[in-house]
């Protein structure tokens, strides 16, 4: 049997919604690449009686249970608490604990206090684990049929004290069933396309799964034991095949297209009306993008994306600026002012609601156009619509946009 592990999040501020918890899908993830299965999360209160509650139901059914939060030295901190209840045992200073603590001061340069002499208070029969990067150490005891790990809250602390106090154990707890995995991504492909295209890929030990994220889909193929690795390769490889031009690796769309343009020695600029420098901050977040990004516009009244870029006004005042012609020329304005060799740019209604057209006619929200300009090849328009609210439409048109990018990089645009 799989070694199966609860994980318990101590915190009110994460019950309460004002922190999201980040240590959950850390160790989820942590776990389950490690081979483990994570059967259930549970957030608790700082309060003693219901962080204890929350252990023991963990415990009733889980070979693990891994606990964060709640261990350092203030009134809120009610974990080592709740474990002493959870466990019917009292709580007893002890002595390595004690050496853990007083080294972790020194190394700040504080004497212990009696405050922070608290954090070497474990339930009886419990042991203590190293804290590389805090001073309260973190505690490892029996409950029931489980063995629980105690470790901070703070991400930073728990995540050093896990690798180092608890990953290493896990094999000796149970069995460990570590997954091979592939994944890939897609953009520009609606998911029942992707589905049947896909079909009969996860047969054979292989799972398939599909996680759409705000315009881009990603692809996961997952096996396990015997030959996990090539089954899961050939599988991969064959959805490549199958989907062909919309599937670019398993990087986000922004590096595909940064990496795309490095590959191939050219520079790209952008136009942006109606995502406001989405399109180039996420070009940006891509360590290397100064090497094929200089710069973009931002052009969001029709004054400035005349002005700035040169869009006739005419154009402007006859057709509107949520319209083919203009998506045009403000690609080709971008390109020849920004001395690049590729241009995308974006016009469209976010919203919250539509838009008229100097013709009267309705504009709907979520209405928007992508131009794509390159030297000496006839400019092309995309006409796109995304019914959804005014963030979702920026991101799945700033997608569109940059998948247009890489679509023309690859040679298949
Ligand atoms: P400390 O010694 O700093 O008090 P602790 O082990 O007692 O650490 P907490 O008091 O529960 O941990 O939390 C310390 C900090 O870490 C807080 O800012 C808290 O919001 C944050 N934190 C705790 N748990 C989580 C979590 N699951 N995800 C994200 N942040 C968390
Ligand atoms: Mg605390």
């Amino acid at each position: 049997m799989t070694l199966e592990v609860a994980l318990v999040l101590v915190g009110d501020e994460l019950l309460g919604g004002t922190r999201q918890d980040a240590n959950g899908p850390w160790l989820a993830n942590r776990l389950t690449r490690a081979g483990a299965r994570v059967t259930s999360w549970t957030l608790a209160g700082d309060g003693v009686a219901e962080a204890a509650r929350a252990v023991g139901v963990a415990a009733e059914y889980a070979d693990v249970v891994i606990v964060s939060g709640g261990l350092g030295p203030t009134d809120d901190d009610g974990t080592r608490a709740a474990l002493a209840v959870a466990g019917g045992v009292e709580l007893v200073e002890d002595d390595e604990a004690l050496d853990l603590v007083r080294a972790a001061q020194r190394a700040r340069g504080s004497e212990l206090d009696a405050r922070r002499r608290l954090e070497a208070r474990l339930p009886r029969g419990a042991t203590c684990l190293a804290n590389p990067e805090g001073t309260a150490p973190g505690i490892a005891m029996r409950l029931g049929r489980s063995t629980l790990f105690a470790l901070p809250g703070v991400p930073r602390e728990m995540q050093a004290m896990f690798d180092t106090a608890v990953l290493p154990r896990l094999g000796d707890l149970g069995d460990l069933d570590p997954a091979s995995t592939a994944s890939l991504r897609t953009s520009g492909l609606r998911e029942p396309d992707i589905q049947d295209a896909l079909a009969g890929l996860d047969g054979g030990g292989v799972a398939l799964g599909l996680y759409p994220h705000q315009g881009e889909q990603e692809i996961r193929f997952t096996a396990r034991g015997e030959g996990a690795e090539e089954r899961v390769e050939a599988a991969a490889a064959e959805a490549r095949r199958r989907l062909g031009a919309a599937v670019y690796g398993n990087v986000p769309i922004e590096e595909a297209v940064v990496g795309a343009l490095k590959a191939r020695g050219l520079v790209g600029t952008t136009a942006e009306s109606l995502t406001g420098g989405l399109v180039a901050r996420m070009l940006t977040e891509v360590p290397g993008a100064s090497d094929v990004f200089r710069g973009g516009w931002v052009v969001y009244s029709d004054a400035w994306k005349a002005a700035r870029l040169g869009v006739p006004e005419r154009l402007l005042a006859e057709r509107g600026a949520v319209s083919k012609e203009v998506a045009r020329a403000m690609a080709e304005g971008a390109l020849e002012r920004a001395e690049a060799d590729l241009a995308v740019s974006l016009t469209g209604i976010a919203g919250p609601g539509g838009g008229a057209a100097p013709d009267g006619t309705l504009i709907p929200q979520g209405t928007f156009y992508v131009g794509f300009a390159r030297a000496g090849v006839r400019t092309r328009v995309e006409h796109h619509r995304a019914p959804h609210s005014r963030t979702i439409v920026r991101r799945r048109a700033a997608v569109r946009a940059l998948d247009v990018l890489r679509r023309a990089l690859d040679g298949n645009g």
